[in-house]
């Protein structure tokens, strides 16, 4: 097919469901190639892609060494199952690596696809470990509102927004949503804003509750993004997830992290679990650990839990591309850029840099209420008023992402009344300015209504 930029147009409307794209939107960006944080697409328009993909792009885009690393893996070895007694090598070479990696005692891993296929697998293995220990009541899992876990029934449950809930009925049951760790907004659930101690204080006391009306001995694990992404890049205050371990210890409750966006440098670490000082049961990964080259998800779990479910039979449940050896192949060779390239401390340097710009050109701006950001995750929080800290509306027609992209070519995302950078890691400064000054371009106009 010699299609042009109009026919693509036209058959990507007759063919292609989009997620969260209505059927009437004509507008279509249709990318074409990559190299470093540039994209171009049919229109020859180039695009600073300050978003990563979705939250992903560590290594940046067009790195031709990960398409050689996966040409040589296809040619010896495409495929063959990891069920049962088989195994390959580049699968056994990734597990060994992300286990040194990790805390311990996170040595096992589980290989998936992808985010919500990796929590579909940690709310199960959760369940299943208690079950297995002759736990059976242990069935609830306790998540946040405003959490994001991905689209299966399970992670779709765990998530805390109606919008994924609305006609999916009935959705997982015995599921629990706790009230998000979110500072700038605390006095939605304080009767005044709070200060971060008082913010823990508050939500560790909800936990304890909520733990005592259901029962301690009917919970089977909580589940968090150590920083919620979709919700707003929302960062707990340092003492949360300390002391909500501590808590579910006491009940013998397990910890899932999902670390989908986190993990991989995105914070300045190999995982947000070290950043937080914090070591969970299980870890869910996916995105950054190929920088979307390909798709692979990696869990991992702890000793404990491993010993479990490893037990008579094993456990039972597995994807076909359960440690594909090209992803997994992929997934080592974007680790070694990440480390030769030395891009967990980028993350920090850039990510300080990209808040430093934000803060000389936006700080002053009366709609621009609170700048956040831990490492190369940024968020800037849209208000109508800085004193209210009323959301700025958002209208439709002129979300100010669709305007920044429209009108510079500079793509960030909108993630509850906040505009979320997370770039790839080895963006420059240059592109840093960049992309600070397209939203300023914009914002510097956005009135308190939310007009354009
Ligand atoms: N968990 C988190 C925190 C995510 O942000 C996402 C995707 O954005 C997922 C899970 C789902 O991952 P995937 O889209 O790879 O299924």
């Amino acid at each position: 097919m010699n299609l042009d930029a109009a026919d693509l147009t036209r058959l990507d409307r007759a063919h292609i469901i989009h997620p969260y794209l209505p059927g009437s939107a004509t507008e279509r960006v249709i990318m074409t190639e990559g190299s470093g944080c540039r994209l171009t697409d049919t229109e020859g328009r180039s695009y600073l892609d300050a978003t990563g993909g979705l939250w992903l792009a560590q290594v940046g885009h067009g790195r031709t060494e990960l398409a050689d690393v996966a040409h040589r893996q296809m040619r010896k070895l495409e495929y063959f199952t990891s069920f049962w007694e088989f195994s390959n090598e580049r699968a056994i070479e990734l597990a060994t690596r992300l286990a040194r990696m990790a805390p311990d005692p996170l040595n096992h891993v589980y290989f998936t696809s992808g985010g919500s296929e990796g929590n579909e697998a940690a709310i199960k293995m959760a369940r299943y470990y208690h079950h297995r220990r002759g736990d059976t009541d242990r069935t609830w899992i306790l998540a946040r509102s405003k959490a994001y876990h991905g689209i299966g029934y399970g992670g779709g449950s765990a998530t805390g927004f109606p919008l994924y809930h609305e006609g999916f009925a009935p959705m997982m049951p015995h599921v629990s949503h706790l009230t998000p760790p979110w500072p700038y907004r605390s006095e939605l659930y304080g009767d005044r804003p709070l200060s971060p101690e008082e913010v823990t204080d508050f939500l560790v006391r909800e936990l304890e509750e909520r733990i005592a009306e259901i029962g301690p001995s009917r919970i089977a694990a909580m589940i968090g993004e150590p920083i919620m992404g979709v919700g707003g890049m929302l960062v707990p205050p340092s003492d949360y997830w300390p002391r909500v371990r501590e808590v579910l210890d006491r009940h013998g409750i397990l910890l899932i992290f999902d670390e989908v966006v986190t993990a991989y440098g995105r914070v300045g670490d190999w995982f947000a679990a070290q950043h937080f000082g914090v070591t969970p049961d299980i870890i869910v990964t996916a995105k950054g650990i190929t920088s979307g080259y390909v798709p692979l998800g990696a869990l991992l779990v702890g000793d404990h839990v491993a010993e479990v479910l490893l037990r008579e039979h094993g456990f039972p449940m597995g994807y076909t591309y359960n440690g594909h050896p090209v992803a997994t192949a992929v997934a080592a060779a974007n680790l070694d850029i990440i480390d030769k390239e030395g891009l967990l401390g980028r993350a920090t340097s850039m990510g300080a840099f990209l808040h430093g710009e934000l803060e000389a050109q936006l700080g002053e701006l009366p709609i621009v209420g609170e700048i956040r950001s831990v490492g190369m995750m940024l968020a800037v929080e849209l208000v109508q008023d800085r004193d209210t800290r009323t959301p700025l509306p958002l209208l439709p027609e002129q979300m100010p992402h669709d305007v920044i992209r429209r009108e510079t070519g500079v793509i960030v995302r909108d993630s509850a009344h906040s505009l979320v950078l997370s770039p790839p890691l080895i963006m420059t400064e240059a592109e840093a300015k960049e992309a600070a000054g397209a939203l300023r371009s914009v914002l510097e106009r956005t009135e308190p209504s939310g007009e354009i």
